[in-house]
């Protein structure tokens, strides 16, 4: 066979075909390989019209296909599945090739990974991809990590196939060494698990204190996707919420069962955040709202709690209160993006990471599940000031948080006096507070930890580390 592929993708379940298809779009020919050989010749078959592929059923005949250095695409289910296509591939291939792994793995396998190729001259770019299926296949957000040098040859192909942000620029670069494009596709993860919870609190709070019906809410969304919250997952709200059950005539959001799933990527952002002492406090709050959601147990024997009886708002409060929910939830949406900055921030200094922030807001401007007008201003922002120590010092977002900051409170306050949850907003508006205060109870748990375990304590009059004798027995 002749080594006339320019790419090859391995693993071609939804998301490596859609990703093998979107290169052979493009012009490139592609050599395509699957551990199930069914599945390399069902989409020649069914997809062999829309470019050049070539079908490949042997590891051996796939890196033949492969025009050099090679470039080569793994796609398959993340953890072990990974290691043991690596391990096939690896013996086969030569000094300057590349295994690119778009699968979603944990940045600390890509980074042994990447150290372990390198050994034999390999270059292993773990590359983050977002978009599901239909981004795959019409043009993701792409976070490639890995050897700046693998991004010379991979670059203008990811940059072809990559989703296009309003100003047409690729949203697709290269985000830093080894882990570094994996990391920021599970922060992106992070920050996407707290954007559905925020979107969900927000309707939580139309439909029970506002008394909405999802219809309505559905409304409410579409006038909000015309602002400052113009987003896909604003959008695709919507469209959820005015969906009608076609069997029982009923709101498809009253007959899914309110127990969310999760794959794992949300809870490894809070876990590495809790490493690095970030405090990602409304992720965490979004992973812990869909584990509470699935206590059904749990739930069932806490439904007779007490809680206040709920007050109905007339047509102008009704409308009154849609308008501070969107003020709550745009003053959420920016810390939630300011803490996942924040643990980008903290690993680049952990890991030596020379990440651009300005650069990976710009490429979730397209193609990605958290797209949004929104990370546009996040963008200049960073450009503007690419030290900036936070969003929040950013003049616009500080000023936009405090304009909205009234109505963030007021909306707590009905939250908490109707008893509803919302621990996404809550933790915004307390990271928020805790942020801008003056004085924290901090000094009070110096004193408690010094009392107890001698633990030692700084002044604010004098360098040093102090100790009191505490009086008494203990
Ligand atoms: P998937 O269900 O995660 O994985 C199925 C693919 O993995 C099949 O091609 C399967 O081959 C292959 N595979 C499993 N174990 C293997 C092994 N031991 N050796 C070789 N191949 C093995 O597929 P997916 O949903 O398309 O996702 C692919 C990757 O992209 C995953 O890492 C996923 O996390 C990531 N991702 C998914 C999305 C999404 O929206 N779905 C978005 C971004 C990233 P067989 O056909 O032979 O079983």
């Amino acid at each position: 066979m002749s080594s006339t592929a320019q790419i090859g993708v391995t693993g071609l379940a939804v998301m490596g075909r859609n990703l093998a298809r979107n290169f052979a779009r493009n012009g490139y020919a592609v050599a395509v390989h699957n551990r199930t050989p069914a599945r390399t010749r069902a989409l020649v078959e069914e997809f062999g019209g829309e470019g050049e592929f070539v079908a490949c059923e042997s590891a051996k005949e796939f890196v033949a296909a492969l025009e050099r250095p090679r470039r080569l695409v793994v796609m398959v289910k993340a953890g072990d599945p990974t290691d043991a296509v690596i391990q096939e591939f690896a013996p086969l291939l030569e000094p300057g090739d590349m295994i690119i792994d778009g699968g979603n793995a944990h940045f600390a396998d890509t980074r042994r990974r990447e150290r372990e190729l390198r050994e034999q001259g390999i270059h292993f770019v773990g590359m983050g991809v977002s978009g599901g299926e239909e981004g795959a296949l019409n043009g993701p957000s792409i976070m490639p990590g890995g050897p700046k040098e693998s991004y010379d040859s991979l670059g203008p192909m990811l940059e072809k196939i990559s989703a296009k942000a309003a100003d047409g620029s690729p949203c697709v670069s290269h985000v830093g060494p080894d882990g570094a494009g994996h990391f920021v596709k599970m922060v992106h993860n992070g920050i996407e698990y707290a954007d559905m919870q925020l979107i969900g609190e927000a309707y939580q709070l139309l439909r029970d204190v506002a008394g909405y019906s999802p219809a309505q809410i559905a409304e409410i969304f579409r006038t909000w996707n015309q602002g400052r919250l113009d987003s896909y997952l604003i959008e695709i709200t919507a469209e959820v919420l005015s969906h009608v059950d076609t069997e029982t005539g009923k709101p498809f959001v009253d007959v899914v069962v309110d127990q969310a799933e999760q794959k794992g990527t949300g809870r490894w952002t809070v876990q590495i955040a809790l490493d690095l002492g970030v405090p990602v406090s409304g992720i965490a709050e979004a992973v812990f709202a869909r584990s509470l959601s699935g206590h059904a147990a749990l739930r069932e024997a806490s439904r007779g709690l007490a809680g206040p009886k709920a007050k109905a708002l007339s047509e102008s409060e009704a409308q009154a209160f849609a308008d501070r929910v969107e003020q709550a939830l745009y003053a959420s949406k920016i810390v939630s993006y300011t803490q996942g900055f924040h643990e980008i921030d903290a690993a680049r200094d952990e890991y030596g990471w020379d990440i651009d922030l300005g650069a990976v807001s710009a490429l979730w401007r397209g193609g990605c599940i958290i797209r949004a007008a929104f990370l546009d201003r996040i963008r200049s922002a960073y450009d503007t000031r690419p030290d900036l120590p936070s969003l929040l010092s950013d003049a616009t977002f500080a000023q936009e948080i405090a304009d909205a900051q009234d109505d963030w409170r007021e909306v707590l306050i009905a939250a908490t006096r109707e008893g509803v949850p919302t621990p996404g907003f809550a933790a915004a508006l307390a990271y928020y507070d805790a942020l801008r205060a003056e004085r924290l109870p901090a000094a009070l748990t110096q004193g408690q930890r010094d009392y107890f375990g001698a633990h030692t304590y700084r002044r604010v009059d004098r360098d040093g580390s102090f100790h009191t004798l505490w009086g008494g027995d203990r």
